[in-house]
């Protein structure tokens, strides 16, 4: 084992101290939301604190403080995806604004009737919903990369998907259903070559591998601050920046322009045409301080001690009778998923509940993935670098008194 000191970062993070039902809190729900460190809490304190004000738009003291540490936010997440500069960085709610925003802006500009976009059969509806509305409103056809039996996508039929009318591919890098971490480099390497565009839903990817947006060389990469431990409500477009001077405004209001009249209107170059009213400035910051956080533990070793976590977990699962471990892939990240013969998964969830442990049961927003497995509905354990092997034996425990009891 990697010698990763759990409990030091584990007292980083007050809200693992809380009991439920009488038990310590086991939360293994990361891939619907993570849990925040002190240091993310106590800064958005600061900022409301000794820094709140609307930015950019006064010459006081305060909008320069708030407008430093929102522009010292985006140079952070600049960084942390390996961006070449902080205008490449767009500020939204969340992978599902970012996914929407580009639906109807990219989309709008470069899609049109007979066009063909590219999604993964492992994609969130996040990532399948607004490309359907386009296609529906321009007359462009969706496609999808079919999976394997392990959860993987088949880079051959992806291959011959791409054409001549291909615009876009639009694909996780981590499934949020199966844990499946698929092959993007690749991915974007044959879009290109077929002078398609790629956009890389980072939203299950950020948190668990070290992600680098020029050596991936995406054109456009979303994810929510909610899943790296940071704030809800704030997520992030990457977009090359030549690509985003090419996006029209989305949304219309102050921040995005240049000049109006009510003739004409001139808009700001990207990224502030793209983020128009003020924005959510506080959890902006909050999101640099994760990032923060993130970095100085280091995504290596936090890939590294997850990896651990996962086999252990996995091996465990895998022992109990009746239970059917979905996606096996090679390569995965944090998310396990399964059912157990006998029970309903939200009776697995409720039952894993009263000894404190929290999953998600239900379809995870991915239905056709699950469905491609003849599954509604699965149990999803999803892990984090403050988990312990103690937990996952927690875990495998009870769903083996489960499996046992029937
Ligand atoms: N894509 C993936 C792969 C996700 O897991 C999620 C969240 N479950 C989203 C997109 C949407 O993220 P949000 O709800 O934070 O906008």
């Amino acid at each position: 084992r990697s010698g990763f000191d759990v409990q030091a970062v584990r007292r980083d993070f007050p809200i693992l101290a809380e009991r439920v039902n009488g038990k310590p809190l086991v939360w293994f729900d990361n891939a619907a939301t993570t849990q925040k460190p002190k240091a993310v809490i106590d800064r958005l304190s600061y900022f409301y604190e000794h820094e709140n004000s609307n930015i950019h738009r006064a010459a006081h003291e305060l909008a320069a403080r708030a407008t430093d540490a929102y522009e010292g936010a985006r140079n952070k997440v600049a960084r942390f995806l390996g961006a070449k500069s902080a205008e490449e960085i767009v500020f939204v709610r969340g992978a599902t604004e970012g996914i929407n925003l580009l639906a109807n802006t990219f989309g709008r500009q470069f899609i049109g009737e007979g066009d063909e976009i590219i999604v993964s059969h492992l994609e969130h509806h996040a990532n399948i919903v607004p490309w359907q509305l386009l296609a529906n409103a321009v007359g462009a056809k969706l496609k999808v990369i079919p999976v394997d039996d392990s959860g993987q996508i088949r880079l051959d039929e992806y291959a011959r998907l791409l054409g001549p009318r291909t615009r876009l591919v639009s694909i996780t890098q981590v499934s949020n259903a199966l844990g499946t971490v698929t092959p993007v480099a690749e991915v974007i390497a044959l879009a290109h070559a077929a002078g398609a565009r790629v956009l890389v839903d980072g939203a299950q990817s950020v948190s668990h591998l070290k992600v680098d947006v020029q050596a991936l060389d995406a054109d456009f990469f979303v994810f929510s601050g909610h899943k790296i431990f940071g704030p809800t409500g704030i997520g992030v477009v990457y977009g090359k920046k030549a690509l985003l001077d090419e996006l029209p405004p989305w949304q219309g209001g102050g921040n995005m322009i240049a000049d109006v009249t009510f003739e004409k209107t001139l808009y700001q170059e990207a990224p502030a045409r793209l983020e128009a009213g003020t924005g959510n400035i506080a959890d902006a910051v909050g999101l640099g301080a994760a990032l923060d956080y993130v970095e100085r533990i280091g995504l290596e070793r936090i890939a590294r001690y997850e990896h651990e976590l996962l086999e252990y977990a996995t091996h465990g699962l895998a022992g109990i009778p009746g239970l059917r471990l979905i996606g096996t892939a090679a390569d995965k990240a944090s998310v396990l998923s399964f059912v157990l013969q006998g029970y309903r998964t939200e009776e697995v969830g409720a039952a894993l509940n009263r000894e404190g442990i929290a999953v998600r049961s239900g379809h995870h927003c991915a239905q056709p993935i699950l469905r491609r497995f003849g599954v509604e509905t699965t149990v999803r354990p999803s892990l984090a670098f403050y988990n312990t092997f103690e937990e996952i034996d927690l875990l495998v425990s009870t769903v083996r008194r489960l499996a046992t009891r029937r």
